[in-house]
């Protein structure tokens, strides 16, 4: 006779993953940054340097409450560790912020700083003071792949992925510039984050959630879920885990309501097109009418911004159902761009069409033009042109000869 098992029967569904270490890169002088690193990794360096693993497990402990709640980076501020641990800690770790280069005030107020990585890679990262609240838009890559053709971050030609540490150090960075340590839960000027500066974070997905899973702890810089919004311009395969994984608000670069003009504004709509990207976007997790998406749309002359593309774009929103709010974006000149601005009565106009049909359509004023930090606008001195932009333009040379 068989006897009914006693082992538990398998769960069907989603398994959470077995947190596994990243392996631990030293500075060229040796030492371990410890700016990046999740708890897990930080406890693992600890222990990989010679630490019990209770030890390790109490200071891990206080150093995350040092580095993300008080926002110090020397070791011997950390009071409650002992003054002969503090020397060891400083000789085997570091805790980093990114160099600035240059910081910019723009007349609205609007902060620009040109940051540089360990390996000279140059990155930018903005801040933007309003009445009610305060916006970092944080880069997630130097440079950006996707080529859209509006946009200046697009023709830039070096491209590499930000590092955790890279991320994290941009929201670090702002919270010294602001004076805005300890870690509190109200009255602070840094209240969102916006990932809209350089660089497409669904490309960079893992460092973008790890990174932003140190913004959300609770221990550290605690800054709410709700409070930071993802931007991406449709990479489909990877929005149900940015849900999933990250679960912050998500924002979408729709642009253009047609395959024809969306072909040609945001090239990665060639492979995953819009009927395929608004599906993503209804499958968002999370996504509801309290937590709507946010489709961005920048507005340029004669190309996307008729009565009938504000038609066709309450068509689809309602055809998916979609918990969305608008977002009108005037487009940001930069030298040589191939777009011009819609007039203000035309965005006005597109803006009537939406928000009459019961969608809200706020329609942003731009900020920081005059230092360069308003969307679309940011690039850094590597001025060379992209592979994919020197394609494009050998392409264009090519038909207007033949
Ligand atoms: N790569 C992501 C996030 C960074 S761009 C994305 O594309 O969504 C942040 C926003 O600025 C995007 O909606 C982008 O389309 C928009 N943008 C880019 N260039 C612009 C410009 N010149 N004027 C206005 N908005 C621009
Ligand atoms: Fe990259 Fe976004 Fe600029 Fe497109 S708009 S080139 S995806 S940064």
């Amino acid at each position: 006779m068989q006897t009914a098992s006693a082992a538990p029967m398998p769960i069907p569904g989603h398994i959470d993953p077995v947190p596994v270490p990243r392996a631990l890169k030293p500075r060229a002088d040796g030492r371990i940054d410890l700016l990046g690193l999740s708890k897990l990794d930080l406890r693992m360096a600890l222990e990989t340097s010679q630490l019990e693993p209770k030890q390790a497990k109490l200071r891990a402990k206080q150093l995350w409450h040092w580095i993300y709640n008080r926002g110090v980076t020397d070791f011997s501020l950390m009071t409650d560790i002992s003054k002969t641990m503090q020397p060891w800690l400083a000789q085997r770790f570091v805790i980093s912020r990114p160099e600035v280069i240059e910081a910019q005030v723009s007349t609205d107020g609007t902060r620009k700083w040109l940051l540089r990585s360990d390996d000279g890679q140059d990155y930018e990262m903005v801040f933007i003071p309003d009445a009610d609240r305060g916006t970092l838009c944080v880069s997630s890559q130097v440079g950006c792949t996707l080529n859209c053709r509006f946009c200046h971050t697009g023709t830039m030609r070096l491209v590499r992925n930000l590092e955790p540490g890279e991320i994290v150090g941009q929201v670090m960075l702002a919270r010294d510039a602001l004076g805005e340590w300890p870690s509190q839960p109200d009255g602070r000027m840094l209240t969102n984050i916006v990932m809209m500066g350089m660089g497409e974070p669904l490309y960079n997905f893992d460092n973008v959630r790890d990174a932003l899973r140190i913004v959300m702890d609770g221990d550290g810089l605690a800054l709410s879920k709700r409070r930071i919004t993802l931007s991406t311009s449709g990479v489909v395969p990877m929005m149900e885990r940015a849900g999933e994984e990250i679960g912050v608000n998500l924002a979408v670069s729709l642009h253009a309501v047609t395959k024809e003009v969306r072909d040609e504004i945001v090239p990665l709509n060639r492979k995953f097109g819009i009927e395929e990207l608004l599906q993503a976007c209804a499958d968002y997790p999370g996504a509801n009418n309290a937590r709507r998406i946010t489709f961005e749309y920048v507005m340029l002359k004669d190309k996307n911004d008729s009565d009938d593309d504000a038609r066709e774009l309450v068509r689809l929103i309602k055809q998916y159902k979609l918990p969305a709010k608008v977002n009108l974006i005037p487009f940001n000149p930069w030298p040589g761009a191939p777009y011009e601005c819609s007039t203000p009565e035309r965005i006005r106009a597109f803006q009537e069409i939406v928000f009459g049909a019961g969608i809200s359509a706020p329609a942003r004023t731009p900020r920081g033009r005059d230092i360069d930090a308003a969307c679309g606008q940011l690039k850094t001195a590597a001025e060379k042109k992209s592979r994919a932009e020197l394609d494009r333009l050998a392409e264009e040379k090519q038909a207007a000869l033949g």
